[in-house]
């Protein structure tokens, strides 16, 4: 991997965008790759099948020699987005026996549990953190790969060292979900361990002195899951104090294991057969629908959807405006559903389509949405101040922005 990064890379995007801002790259520009792979096996990803399940990590001297060459690109502020890969913190981390390594054919290497050969060391990529740190002219550097937690935990170090220094307010991770079915499905660990990361996350960002935030992702409709499943999430989102902006419904991807499940009803990770157990699929629109208005049970336009659901699985005690029901009986005036991709989107006739009803996007034309890499903070702040805005119309409330409850924020979207 030192020789592949080594080459002479522009850095660059390709001359035939000209002067655009391309969102990607923006995101991407000030970042390194440290290592490929994935022990990790969930079964919606397949990076473990195209890239592996033995980790490919580069030397310290390469990583740092890539950062000393960003340090020389224009716009550079001393700000490295992501020391990360795949994973944020597989780096260096490998089965105790190459032998057994070799020849293990286990899907995964963290599931049901953390394998007891895994040598779950986090000490060279604590070093790494330290040495980049170091290095004139860089400021700080972010770790925005998404973080496998429930490995972090074997390593309190690390998890110390990550939320001292390397977290810019908001940390991404990704449950995916809290109930045993879809997580079995998932190959993920139990919400217990994402209970006792939270735990380290925020003692060391007290010791810190630091007011830092997780935003965890989850998965609507995926294989396994059924709506008493979803209904316990929203229950334990509300219970959480957590809102969802946009939620990512399961969508099958070539190579996923649970594409396979889709498809076939069964479930592959145990022998298939003709009496094997079938998987719960979510497959028509209306129970999809159904499942993102659970992970959104705080948007008033899910919520006749949701009275008709509740009172179907026998649970219309969750109807009521008390601290440990779901969704209010009375129903606000709202505009009809629309997804966030078709609100994002620019319509025909718009004055944003460009020259013979071409659309234009931020890759062809439009200006980005924000210069300063701090996108995420901005669009939060203006919603929260749009959200203020709308319920003091409404009810003549004081709600602004500064009065929202810190656990209220919204969860971003992936
Ligand atoms: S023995 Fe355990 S740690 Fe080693 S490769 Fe297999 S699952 Fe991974």
């Amino acid at each position: 991997m030192d020789y592949v990064f080594a080459s002479p890379y522009a850095r660059v995007p390709h001359p035939s965008y000209g002067g655009a801002k391309i969102p990607a790259y923006e995101m991407i520009r000030f970042s390194v790759n440290i290592m490929r792979g994935c022990f990790g096996g969930c079964t919606f990803c397949s990076i473990t099948e195209h890239e592996g399940r033995i980790i490919q990590n580069r030397s310290h001297e390469s990583i740092l020699h890539e950062i000393e060459e960003m340090k020389k690109l224009p716009g550079f502020t001393g700000v490295v987005s992501d020391l990360g890969g795949p994973t944020a913190n597989m780096y260096r981390i490998a089965c105790n026996s190459p032998e057994i390594e070799k020849h293990c054919r286990k899907p995964s290497c963290v599931y049901p549990g953390i394998c007891e050969n895994l040598n779950t060391d986090h000490s060279s990529l604590i070093e790494l953190y330290r040495k980049a740190r170091a290095l004139p002219g860089v400021k700080k550097i972010l770790i925005a790969s998404g973080l496998r937690y429930d490995l972090a935990v074997e390593s309190p170090e690390y998890v110390k060292e990550l939320v001292t220094h390397h977290v810019g307010g908001y940390l991404k991770i990704a449950p995916e979900h809290t109930e045993r079915g879809p997580l079995d499905k998932m190959m993920k660990p139990g919400i217990g361990s994402y209970d006792k990361f939270k735990r380290m996350f925020d003692k060391y960002s007290k010791e810190a002195g630091k007011e830092q935030y997780l935003i965890p992702y989850f998965i609507a409709a995926h294989p396994g899951t059924t709506d008493e499943d979803m209904m316990n999430l929203a229950l334990w989102l509300k219970a959480n104090g957590f809102r969802a902006d946009q939620v990512q419904a399961f969508y099958p991807s070539p190579m996923a294991s649970a594409t396979a499940m889709y498809h076939s009803g069964k479930n592959p990770l145990r022998k298939v057969t003709y009496k094997s157990e079938g998987v719960a699929i979510v497959k028509s629109e209306e129970q999809r629908r159904l499942h993102k208005a659970f992970l959104r049970y705080h948007d008033p336009r899910g919520w006749p959807m949701l009275r008709e659901a509740l009172i179907r699985m026998g649970r219309a005690d969750l109807i009521g405006s008390g601290k440990h029901q779901l969704i209010p009986a009375h129903q606000p005036a709202v505009d009809g559903y629309q997804s966030a991709r078709r609100k994002n989107s620019t319509p025909v006739g718009s004055k944003k389509a460009g020259q013979g009803g071409k659309i234009l996007t931020q890759h062809n034309g439009l200006p980005p949405r924000s210069h300063d890499g701090n996108a995420w903070d901005k669009r939060e702040q203006a919603k929260a101040a749009a959200e203020a805005r709308r319920k003091a119309v409404a009810g003549g409330g004081k709600a602004s922005g500064k009065n929202r409850k810190p656990s209220q924020r919204p969860v971003a979207p992936r």
